[in-house]
This record gives structure tokens, C-alpha cells and sequence, in this order.
């Protein structure tokens, strides 16, 4: 449904999106994932015909988006960064000013009561949009995507800037969407996409550095190499007795969970089965042990692992991956003399 082949984009001698590659079939919800200025941005507004590739080619339903622009976009819904709304229009004055621009066949009233229905604003209709609040503006940005009922949803950072209750509403409408449309979904929340993508690809400075199902890249990278283990033993010896495991990396004191005991978080090198010398130190000594639990390596760790290797700068300010600040890396850096504004 939607085909990329060698997605470059280059700003000057900068390279943004270097040489992406990757399909995307119908009905798909795929994660768009990457560090600030990653060029997912850039990607979206290539995949949306809104910015042209310096090289390579997005095929929208077998059109390509340079040759048949009409016919590719037709299947396009997008939602970009910043939703392009009018905060002196109410709701429904923007609404079929959009339904105009898209030339929608669709009989107009029933088509926009339904697409107001589904991201639930009938009742802000009257509205001025200046006036509805961040999470309202972002279901009217929604709301102009699906108009002309696209198949394919292009969002690029739906939640970023909404409070932790539109998150969650805005990320369920995104998942009902996704029932019966291809979504593209980018973000730099990781969570996020835990949420909602069945497929993740992760980009780093503009290339493509892992594509694959979201639990499956969590499941690769587990490895069960981690445990919590509870162990009925005084804790001022439990890390140095432990640590001397040939193989372990390291030994966490959690805390203490149940009189007597002590929770540890253990780590060992990767593909090592730390539990039997577990058991063997431990027994040696009396100490028992009443729970052993697998800590799988989290999809943040990955990514932070992925980005790491596939950094050209080791010393990069860290990543925001938890949605609190948003620092708009990307935007500031941007240099004026390439600017290009390539619109419609
Ligand atoms: P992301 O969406 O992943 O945060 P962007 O696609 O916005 O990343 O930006 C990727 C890189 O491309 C950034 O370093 C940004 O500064 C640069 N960039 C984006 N747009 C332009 C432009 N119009 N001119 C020059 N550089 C740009």
C-alpha cells in the first residue's frame, strides 16, 4: 500500500533521510520512532507529497507520488506536527473549508457529522478554535485528516504537548482509527508506541536502523539475562557474594519486600543463565531463595542501545523519551540559508 524506496532527502550538503527503504501493507499501525531531529518530520512530509525527496520514490497504492500527486494524496490522511487549523474559524466553518479543499464527492453534512462523531467533537462545533483547548485542537486536527475518509493516517506526533488525560484519549481514538485504516504513527515516546504499533521502525540520524514487530524486538533483545530475585539472606553480603559470580554484571538491592528477605535485581552477561550458580552460591551459604523473576529488557533499552551504536556523536544531550519536556532539537538547529518551503 505504501512502498518507499531509497527516501533521501538532503538540505545543502546536509542529509537529513538518508536512503530509507520500507514497505508498509494495508491495515498496518506502524510506529515511526527516533531521537528529536531523527528527520521523521521530514520523512512524514516526503510520505504526504508535502516536501519533494532529493532521491527515491513513495508509491501510494502503486502511484507514485511525483507522477500521480492527485491520486496518491487522495488516499492520504495527514496530521502534521503542528495541524494546520484556523483559530478564527469555528470547528465547523474550518471543517468544509477543508472538506472544499479536498474536493470531497462524500454528501458534506453526513460526512462531517460522522468524521465530528468519531473523534467526538459534535459538541464544540460552534466553536471557535481559538478558544478549544490543546487536546480539542488536535481532535479537529484529527478530524480534517479524515475527511474524504482516507485508507492510509499519517500522524506525526499526536500526543506531543497534550496533558496525561488526552494522551490517553487521543492515543484510544488512534488505535479505533487504526481498526480499519493503515496508521503511521511517529514519535519519540516510546511508551507510546508500545501502546499502539504492532510494527515499529526506528530511524536515527536519518537512517533506517531497526524494522520490526514491536514485540518481537522487545522479545530479541530480552534474552533473560535479567531477574528479580528474592533470597532469605543478610543484606549487607548479598552483594559482595553475588557480584563474584563468574558472568554477572551486576547486583541491584531493590529493597526488602517481606521480613528476612531481600529483593535483588541481578543482571548477567548476555546469553549467560545466571540461576544455576545462583542457586549453587546461595545454597552453599543457607541462604534460600523464594522468588526468581525475569525482568525482560524494556523497548527503551533497545532503542537507547540502537541509537547509541548508530550515532555519529557519542556526547548528543540526552534523549526525551518519557513525553515530560519536549526539546525541539530539530527546529532549532535548522539552518536558514537551506531552508526550503516547498509547499503543495
Ligand atoms: P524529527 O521530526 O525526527 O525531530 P526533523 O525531520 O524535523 O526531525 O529534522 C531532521 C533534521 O533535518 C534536523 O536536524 C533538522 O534541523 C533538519 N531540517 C529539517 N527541516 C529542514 C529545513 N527545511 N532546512 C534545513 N534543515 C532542516
Amino acid at each position: 500500500m505504501i512502498e518507499v524506496t531509497g527516501l533521501t532527502k538532503r538540505y545543502g550538503r546536509t542529509t537529513v533521510v538518508n536512503n530509507l527503504t520500507f514497505t508498509v501493507r494495508r491495515g498496518e499501525i506502524i510506529g515511526f520512532l527516533g531521537p528529536n531531529g531523527a528527520g521523521k518530520s521530514t520523512t512524514m512530509n516526503m510520505l504526504t507529497g508535502y516536501t519533494a525527496p532529493t532521491v527515491g520514490t513513495v508509491r501510494i497504492n502503486g502511484y507514485n507520488l511525483l507522477d500521480a500527486p492527485e491520486k496518491a494524496k487522495t488516499a492520504i490522511g495527514y496530521l502534521p506536527e503542528i495541524p494546520p487549523l484556523y483559530m478564527d474559524m469555528t470547528v465547523d466553518e474550518y471543517l468544509k473549508f477543508v472538506f472544499g479543499l479536498k474536493n470531497c464527492k462524500f454528501p458534506r453534512k453526513e460526512h462531517l457529522d460522522e468524521v465530528c462523531e468519531v473523534v467526538r467533537i459534535t459538541h464544540v462545533r460552534h466553536r471557535m478554535i481559538r478558544n478549544l483547548s490543546k487536546g480539542y485542537r488536535q481532535r479537529v486536527g484529527l478530524a480534517q485528516a479524515l475527511i474524504n475518509d482516507p485508507q492510509i493516517l499519517i500522524l506525526d506526533e499526536p500526543t506531543v504537548g497534550l496533558d496525561p488525560k488526552e494522551i490517553v484519549e487521543i492515543r484510544n481514538l488512534v488505535r479505533t482509527l487504526g481498526q480499519t485504516r493503515t496508521v503511521i504513527l511517529s514519535s519519540h515516546v516510546l511508551s507510546e508506541i508500545q501502546a499502539i504499533c504492532e510494527r515499529v521502525i526506528i530511524i536515527n540520524e536519518g537512517n533506517l536502523v531497526a524494522d520490526a514487530l514491536t514485540e518481537d524486538l522487545a522479545r530479541s533483545a530480552a534474552a533473560n539475562s535479567r531477574y528479580i530475585v528474592r533470597i532469605a539472606a543478610p543484606e549487607d553480603q548479598v552483594v559482595p557474594v553475588l557480584s563474584a559470580i563468574p558472568g554477572m554484571l551486576k547486583v541491584e538491592i531493590q529493597g526488602v519486600m517481606e521480613p528476612g528477605t531481600v529483593d535483588v535485581l541481578v543482571e548477567a552477561e548476555k546469553d549467560v543463565d545466571i540461576r544455576r550458580a545462583l542457586f549453587e552460591t546461595c545454597a552453599k551459604r543457607g541462604w534460600y531463595i523464594l522468588v526468581i523473576t525475569p525482568v525482560g529488557v524494556s523497548l527503551e533499552d533497545i532503542f537507547l542501545q540502537l541509537v547509541d551504536q548508530t550515532s555519529s556523536k557519542k556526547d548528543d544531550s540526552p534523549l526525551t523519551l518519557d513525553g515530560a519536556s519536549e526539546s525541539p532539537a530539530g527546529e532549532t538547529e535548522k539552518d536558514e540559508t537551506e531552508e526550503e518551503d516547498e509547499g503543495e
